[in-house]
């Protein structure tokens, strides 16, 4: 915009009062470039959904209502299944394989849904308009822009790898998070091989060539790792099998062990197996730079002495960072200090009433819902004596119960029910309705509890659970509107219409390789080993979005076991 004869070129539409209208600073009326108005009917509520991942597709294939106009703004046309990613970069599923068209999966719908492949590159809440730009254009030079009025903005937009700003990181290493990442690693991965194959090159050099290092000992990086060794030890030794004893697989980890977020039981395998398989994990190891040539670490351990490594191929994987537009919009909405954006338990942005947030972008402030819990109690407390009957005291737990189930399941299950026993049984009377509990020591007590309520982790899991949550409320919107629901005091109150987002986890899985996968189910049940790897193919076939996608997994495993793995450079 900047540039005075760019702008001319621009091309801006707008989208509003239900008509999708284009114009141009450039352009008479004449020449315009107007687009059709779309089928949107102006009574309808418009929904804007930006994302087409996780969490955004799990709210458009839930929403049934038809009473919306829905307009979807991603880059992606397509929906990508990412725990199947690191599958696609040593060739054991094809990319195909794991992305659906968007268009596919509204397709059947009532919900009236319209897809835009364009960026939304700014949120303006106060006007209810997202600006959003538009690649695809004739001209490289010329790209279209897109104003989308909302009633109703949610915003899926995910997140982006996290560099952690450190020199040479963003440059020369690949990260692992689209359909094209995993694509490049693939081609690299093979590229190295065939460079370390040219003649005249000494040991050393292709030493350095088949030098693979791993940054990130999380579920990713470990899957990655274990996915690289598998493939260059089931099919690229008998390929390239003058180079093969020059392969080096190296996996850094910050922290003191890898899968540090699994159970200790999972952790250990990993690291021993990794260790038999010949993968060199290198824990307490801190990326400082990243040059064309190499990596250097810093030693946490050692004084933290800096040592240096040639590479062929780094990849980066040491989780996720916030997108520039939600940077801005967090600024703009009084948010700037957070990571990513704060919702309340109903997953609107806090101070947004219309413009929800999902999946990666988001996180619910369980600060601000433990404020609140404070205030239930401070209010609850009418003769500001600081202190509550035991009676009070268990109304005031039942009702945060219900409104923060979370919380309350919490307070209820683990702290405050014992600390409750434990305040009447200290007054020496367990059972009497007027023994005091005294609200500054419950405070403490709650700041304990503050502290273990931990952020909900940035998985598809979550994800697709909010998507569906949301599209749930969406339905019920209007009929809730004309009979709210829920206990009277939520209605007197002015509180919400709809229950809290309530997380199920249902456990989570590491493959390692060599066909063998860690599983942690709930209630810590962990299992390890063929058997599991079997419980992975079962639960991500099922999970796999369509049955076309299914199918198409399902064939690339089979052609995998028969075939063996693919290794053109295209
Ligand atoms: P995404 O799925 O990332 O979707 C974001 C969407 O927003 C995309 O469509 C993107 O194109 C779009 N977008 C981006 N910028 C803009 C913009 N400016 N305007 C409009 N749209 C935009 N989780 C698990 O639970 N289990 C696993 O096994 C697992 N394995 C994983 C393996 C890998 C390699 C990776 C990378 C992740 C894995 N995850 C896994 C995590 C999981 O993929 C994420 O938590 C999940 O994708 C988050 O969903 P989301 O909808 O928030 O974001």
């Amino acid at each position: 915009r900047e540039n005075p004869s760019l702008a001319k070129m621009l091309v801006v539409f707008t989208v509003s009062g239900g008509s999708l209208m284009a114009y141009s600073e450039a352009k008479s009326e004449n020449e315009m470039n107007i687009v059709k108005p779309t089928e949107t009917d102006s009574k309808k509520k418009r929904v804007v959904v930006l994302g087409t991942g996780w969490a955004g597709t799990s709210f458009l294939k839930n929403l049934k209502n038809s009473s919306y106009d829905v307009q979807v703004i991603s880059p992606r046309n397509y929906f990508a299944f990412t725990p199947l990613l690191p599958s696609v970069t040593c060739g054991t599923v094809e990319p195909r394989s794991i992305v659906e068209p968007i268009r596919n999966i509204v397709r059947k719908k009532n919900v009236a849904v319209h897809y835009w492949e364009a960026e939304c590159f700014k949120i303006d809440a106060e006007n209810k308009k997202v600006y959003c730009r538009s690649n695809l254009t004739n001209n490289p030079n010329e790209k279209e822009e897109i104003v989308v009025d909302y009633d109703y903005l949610v915003i899926a937009m995910g997140a982006r790898p996290n560099t952690f700003n450190i020199p040479g990181v963003a440059e020369n290493c690949h990260f692992l998070k689209e359909i094209e990442d995993a694509q490049k690693i693939r081609r690299t991965i093979i590229d190295c091989f065939e460079r370390a194959s040219l003649p005249n090159l000494s040991e050393e050099e292709r030493k350095k060539i088949l030098h693979f290092v791993v940054v990130g000992g999380g579920p990713t990086g470990v899957e990655f790792a274990a996915e690289l060794h598998d493939y260059v030890n089931e099919d690229l030794v008998k390929l390239y099998p003058k180079v093969k004893d020059a392969v080096k697989i190296t996996l850094l980890e910050a922290t003191d062990h890898i899968l540090n977020m699994f159970d200790k039981r999972i952790t250990a395998f990993a690291e021993e197996k990794f260790q038999r398989d010949g993968i060199d994990v290198k824990t307490g190891a801190m990326v400082v730079k990243v040059s064309d040539k190499d990596i250097s670490t810093k030693e946490l351990k050692n004084g933290g002495s800096v040592s240096t490594m040639p590479y062929g191929m780094v990849v980066w994987s040491t989780g996720i960072g916030t997108r520039p537009v939600i940077m801005d919009f967090m600024k703009q909405i009084g948010q700037a200090n957070r990571r990513v954006l704060a919702t309340d338990e109903w997953l609107r942005v806090e101070g947004c009433d219309s413009i929800y947030a999902l999946g990666d972008c988001a996180t619910i402030n369980q600060r601000k819902v433990m404020e609140d819990v404070w205030a239930i109690f401070r209010k609850a407390d009418k003769d500001n004596s600081g202190t509550l009957t035991v009676k009070e005291f268990q109304e005031v737990l039942d009702d945060i119960c219900e409104r923060y189930p979370q919380v309350g399941l919490f307070l209820k299950n683990k702290q405050m029910h014992s600390l409750a026993d434990l305040l009447k049984a200290s007054k020496g009377d367990a059972v009497k309705e007027s023994v005091e509990v005294n609200l500054e020591e419950f405070k403490s007590a709650l700041s304990q509890v503050d502290s273990q309520m931990k952020n909900l982790p940035a998985t598809a899991q979550v994800a697709a659970q909010q998507g569906s949550y949301l599209a749930d409320c969406f339905n019920r919107m209007e009929e809730c509107e004309n009979n709210p629901e829920g206990p009277l005091r939520f209605r007197g109150e002015g509180r919400h219409r709809f229950r809290p987002f309530r997380y199920k986890h249902f456990g989570q899985f590491a493959p390692l390789g060599g066909e063998q996968t860690a599983a942690q189910l709930p209630g810590d049940w962990v299992s390890i080993g063929h058997s599991t790897q079997w419980l992975w193919y079962s639960v991500y076939a099922s999970k796999l979005v369509s049955w076309r996608t299914r199918a198409l997994v399902v064939s690339d495993w089979g052609r995998r076991f028969i075939f063996g793995r693919d290794s053109s450079c295209i």
